[in-house]
């Protein structure tokens, strides 16, 4: 196992827990199970949040691509999240599923797609995801409805290794400047840690998925909000992507979950940009 990427246990919370910020009804509106409406500087910031991973994303040639918010129960299947994941599954009545994860349509929507040899491709998307998580008051954080900015990579095992790297660097980066008592850590990966493949792969590589996980003011317990996960040739098998030649391609992809980021950081610094440390104003103000 790999030791921790990055560890800012030691700074000090920047609120007492017990007496965090909540966002008022002019920042979050509590809607039904597990949604919010945002408004104001929490809207203003889950914007600034996506606009930044976007800036990231396109140095590194990511199409923005629009993806639709549920599969066909078909290729849902296929994705081996019934299986592995039903407590995520949020069935339409028209007989479609909701996405568990922002980039989970765009590998039934390349499907038989021939990929170059050389490199790959990479798409970013934004993402409305749902996932039947348990609710608590403690933890407003987390939803059952909300969005995730997602990079995807598509290509040889390389080209998603190298980029995904890129994506880790950035993320410590991310992590170091929010000045929040935060860990990125090897994530336990329910879904691709049962696959032989995939575990062979990743005891090669020593890694499958990485999470920043942040510590919540309220319940000081730690919460995920972004990861970066290897996915090996398990989409690609699913919806037969290959290289030209025949070998099937290697998927990758970092997500993070914009309500969540905005929600943190507004409950340690408050939604008031003049109150965050100096680091965070400059990438996120
Ligand atoms: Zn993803």
């Amino acid at each position: 196992m790999p030791s921790i990427l990055f560890d800012n246990r030691s700074t000090r919370l920047s609120l007492p827990p017990g007496a965090p910020f909540s966002p008022g009804p002019e920042e979050a509106i509590r809607y039904g199970q597990g949604a919010l409406a945002l408004r104001g500087p929490c809207a203003s910031l889950f914007d600034r949040i996506d606009a930044v991973i976007r800036d990231f994303a396109a140095p590194l040639g990511a199409e923005e691509i629009v993806l639709p918010a549920a599969l066909t129960l078909e290729d849902y299947r296929k994705t081996g999240y019934s299986d592995r994941l039903p407590q995520y599954t949020t069935q339409l009545s028209t007989g479609g599923v909701c996405s568990s994860a922002a980039c989970l349509c765009c590998y039934p929507c390349l499907a038989g797609k021939v990929f170059e040899p050389a490199g790959g491709i990479a798409f970013t998307t934004r993402g409305r995801v749902f996932r039947q998580e348990k609710l608590s008051p403690d933890e407003p954080e987390r939803l059952r409805e909300f969005h995730q900015r997602d990079i995807i990579f598509l290509g040889t095992e390389e080209y998603v290794e190298g980029q995904l790297d890129k994506c880790m660097e950035w993320l410590k980066g991310i992590a170091g400047d929010l000045g929040i008592h935060g860990i990125i850590q090897p994530a336990e990966d329910p879904f691709f840690g049962a696959d032989a493949e995939v575990l062979k792969a990743y005891q090669k590589a020593t890694r499958s998925k990485f999470e920043l996980q942040l510590i919540a003011p309220k319940s000081t317990r730690a919460v995920a909000v972004a990861s970066v996960n290897r996915h090996g040739s398990h989409f690609a098998k699913s919806f037969n992507l290959r290289l030209r030649g025949g070998d099937f391609i290697h998927t990758g992809c970092m997500g993070v979950g914009l309500e969540r980021l905005a929600l943190l950081i507004g409950s340690h610094y408050s939604f008031d940009r003049n109150l965050w440390p100096g680091s965070l104003r400059a990438r996120f103000g």
